[in-house]
């Protein structure tokens, strides 16, 4: 069998939104499980859209989320180059081949002019008025030296179509067709013509993008017809939503794979549920790594309805996920995040660390939850009248009078030692555990709720802040 080449091609327009994440992990996941290479593409040739740094940023993205490209910009090949615009002569003599044959034209229609009749003519399309310009006024226009653009001489009449493994038999009337830009006046082509014969060149054997392309892509196919070339196979991929009527929006913060990232979502957990929105395994199964989803991913599990990306239950993965770190690999992690409540003020991260790694869902909530550690909030005294911690304010007092001496003679400031002596006094008074230390928590820390309990922030405040 052929072997399988899919390619990631984006624009490097700023930052990775996760439905592009999305589509790059499927495109690896084909090649992959199937033995086949998975490649990198630069599609640039919008000079004007580009953005500085965008090319390292889905450099970085691509390893960062585990997808290694086998051939691209980077790491070479042998169909380079794999950026469009180093390709940038590669794409003319296609462009003229067209021409010769009658396939495409050359339009020499000002922009000014393109805009009237866009507004005058019914879908704002081209009127088609160079298509069949008498050679004289061609070489008059040319010899002037007016700028073209060559354009796709779509027929007028019949059916362009394609074959989508999810979507099925696709066809348009080509009269609905534009004769579509191919080579701009600057002489870039445009995504329409270089996708098509990149892909062709590259020897991608599967095309997967974006739903949006789908109403293009009986266009491409007249193409790859005009050329003689055997087409690729098709897989246009749902769109990701925030839910059932939002698109992921940048303005919420959440469309970005790297919004996900600055908020402490482990790539893992990330790349685990990205998979999940829009494919299935079949089962009931939720939890995979890479190689993992590598050995169960199958096209004919990608989904035709949008996919639903709910954070809440990202959230849930990415807390299994830090629950299953090991120790060392939580503490180096949650480092940065205990700090920026808790720098400077002498708490033990390690210890720190074991109460937190259960209770963290997401990086992004540890300072909010360990900042009493480092200073006591805002006491609301109805703390200590509240049912859940069955307390009230004569028992409260009197365990924290009972306690307080017993604290202050603690020698040996270990958590063995101050659990033995509390418990000990507790049981010597009679009182039940709790009766005791939600007053005991409550008073140290401030709040109702804490991770672990009185013993354990007892310890990581010290004695005299205890006290
Ligand atoms: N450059 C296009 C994009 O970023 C790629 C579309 C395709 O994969 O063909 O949307």
């Amino acid at each position: 069998m052929e072997k399988i080449r899919t390619r990631f091609a984006p624009s490097p327009t700023g930052f990775m939104h996760v439905g592009n994440l999305r589509t790059a992990l499927y495109e690896y996941l084909v090649a992959k499980s199937q033995g086949g290479k998975f490649i990198l593409r630069i599609e640039d040739t919008d000079r004007e859209r580009l953005v500085e740094g965008a090319v390292d940023f889905i450099y970085n993205t691509l390893e960062l989320a585990g997808l290694k490209h086998d051939e691209g910009p980077d790491v070479g090949g042998d169909f380079g180059p794999y950026v469009q615009s180093e390709r940038k002569d590669m794409y003319l003599p296609y462009a003229e081949q067209l021409i010769k044959e009658g396939k495409a034209y050359r339009c020499f229609c000002s922009k000014e002019w393109l805009e009237k009749i866009q507004n005058e003519t019914v879908g704002g399309g081209y009127d088609r008025h160079c298509r069949d310009l008498p050679q004289e006024e061609i070489d008059r226009l040319l010899a002037e030296g007016v700028p073209y653009v060559i354009r796709q001489n779509v027929p007028t009449s019949g059916e362009a179509s394609f074959d989508d493994v999810l979507y099925g038999h696709i066809a348009v009337d080509c009269a609905e067709l534009d004769d579509m830009i191919l080579i701009k006046a600057d002489g870039m082509p445009t995504y329409n013509f270089a996708n098509v014969i990149d892909d062709h060149l590259m020897g991608i054997t599967h095309v997967m993008r974006g739903l949006e392309y789908i109403s293009s892509t009986p266009k491409y196919n007249l193409l790859y017809e005009a050329f003689g070339w055997e087409t690729p196979v098709y897989v246009h991929l749902t769109t990701v939503m925030r839910d059932a009527t939002h698109k992921l929006s940048k303005r919420d913060g959440d469309a970005y794979y790297s919004d996900y990232v600055e908020k402490g979502y482990l790539t893992e957990a990330l790349i685990n549920y990205l998979a999940l929105v829009g494919w299935n395994p079949g089962n009931d199964r939720e939890f995979f790594t890479m190689d993992e989803l590598v050995e169960a991913f199958s096209v004919d599990r990608l989904s035709k309805s949008p996919g639903i990306f709910d954070v809440d239950k990202l959230t849930w993965f990415n807390a299994e996920y830090i629950r299953k770190l090991d120790a060392d690999k939580y503490l180096e992690l949650a480092t940065p995040w205990f700090d920026k409540a808790l720098a400077g003020k002498g708490i033990d991260y390690k210890r720190l660390a074991e109460l937190m790694q259960t209770r963290t869902e997401v990086f992004n909530r540890v300072p909010d939850m360990v900042r009493f550690l480092g200073e006591l909030p805002e006491y609301d005294v109805e703390m200590f009248t509240n049912k859940k911690a069955k307390t009230n304010p004569e028992v409260a007092k009197a365990a924290l009078e009972m306690l307080r001496p017993v604290i202050e003679g603690i020698e040996d400031w270990t958590e063995t030692t101050i659990h033995d002596v509390l418990m000990a006094k507790i049981a010597e008074s009679g009182m039940k555990n709790a009766t005791a230390l939600w007053p005991l928590r409550i008073a140290i820390s401030g709040l109702m709720s804490t991770p672990g309990g009185a013993i354990e922030i007892a310890w990581l405040l010290g004695k005299d802040e205890c006290l």
